[in-house]
């Protein structure tokens, strides 16, 4: 068990088969995955950096160590968050959420369903990472597109949202009510005027792919309209077809693209119902 990040990094950086270990609830499933065994494990848990939520004017920073179940008790009411929250609230299932974290959710490389992945892109997060070269910020869309390739001795420290005056909602199909990865997620984060209408606006697709990503054609469709759920709905289907589903035991690939414009609609009602 680290208790510093730089004994982390240099923990990791020493040995080639040396893993983070933060929550453990994706290292868990190594062999059901059929990943070669992990032999050395650097526990993350016990640094106090890492488990911190900062909540500032300016910005929300959230420790990587911190837990699904921590950042909704944390985050609760706080303005533009909702979303975020629903999302960490209704992921897994109860035992899972108070063990794994936002960093070990981001790090899971091959994990297509993340919950927060979708839901951090929409409120436009960085994620700060410490490594033996030095420390880098970065948008999270970025660090998903890399983090298959991280060098060793990598480590996610924290996640950085910026505070502005936003809305946000989380729509996700799971095919149970718990325990399941969802079929497909849409998370939405809008800027309103006082007329309603969009001034700015995030909608994300999470679980469909391999990797969550904007659905820029939705955003653009929907800017400057007054937000209607209905008409999210009906946009949502127009533009769907840019999105090739992935197939999977859970669901078909064409069954996850197919739920999008019911979830969009959802989207744009948990949006509508925030403060
Ligand atoms: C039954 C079940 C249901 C689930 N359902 C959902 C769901 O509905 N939605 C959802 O989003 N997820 C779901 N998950 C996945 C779960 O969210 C992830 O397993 C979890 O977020 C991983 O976090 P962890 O802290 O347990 O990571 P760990 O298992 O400890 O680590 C995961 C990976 O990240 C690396 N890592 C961890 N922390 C860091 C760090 N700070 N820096 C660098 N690398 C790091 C590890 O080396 C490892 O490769 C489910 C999991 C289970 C078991």
């Amino acid at each position: 068990m680290a208790r510093s990040i730089d004994d982390a990094v240099a923990a990791l950086a020493d040995r080639a088969d040396a893993t983070a270990l933060a929550g453990g609830t994706w290292i868990m499933r190594a062999p059901i995955r059929r990943e070669p065994p992990i032999r050395f494990c650097v526990g993350l848990t016990r640094i106090p950096e890492l488990n911190a939520v900062d909540i500032s004017a300016s910005e929300i920073r959230i420790g990587a160590c911190v837990t699904h179940a921590r950042l909704v008790s944390a985050l609760a009411g706080v303005r533009g968050c909702e979303g975020l929250v629903t999302a960490a609230g209704s992921a897994a299932n109860p035992a899972v959420r108070q063990m794994a974290t936002i960093g070990g959710n981001l790090c899971a490389s091959a994990f297509p369903a993340s919950d927060l992945a979708p839901s951090l892109l929409s409120l436009d997060a960085e994620v700060e990472l410490s490594g033996p070269g030095g420390d880098e910020r970065l948008p999270v869309g970025r660090f998903l597109e890399r983090r298959g390739s991280l060098e060793p001795g990598i480590l996610l420290t924290a996640v950085v949202i910026p505070r502005r005056a936003l809305k946000s909602g989380h729509a996700r199909l799971p095919l149970r009510k718990a325990g399941d990865y969802p079929v497909a997620i849409v998370s939405m984060t809008a800027e309103l005027r006082g007329d309603g209408a969009v001034e700015d606006i995030r909608v994300t697709v999470g679980s469909v792919e391999a990797s969550p990503r904007r659905w820029t054609q939705l955003e653009q469709a929907l800017l400057g309209r007054r937000l209607d759920p209905n008409g999210a709905y009906d946009l949502a289907q127009a533009e769907a077809h840019i999105f090739t589903g992935r197939d999977g035991v859970d669901a078909p690939g064409w069954y996850r693209v197919q739920v999008l414009p019911a979830l969009a609609r959802r989207a744009a009602q948990a949006v509508l119902a925030g403060p």
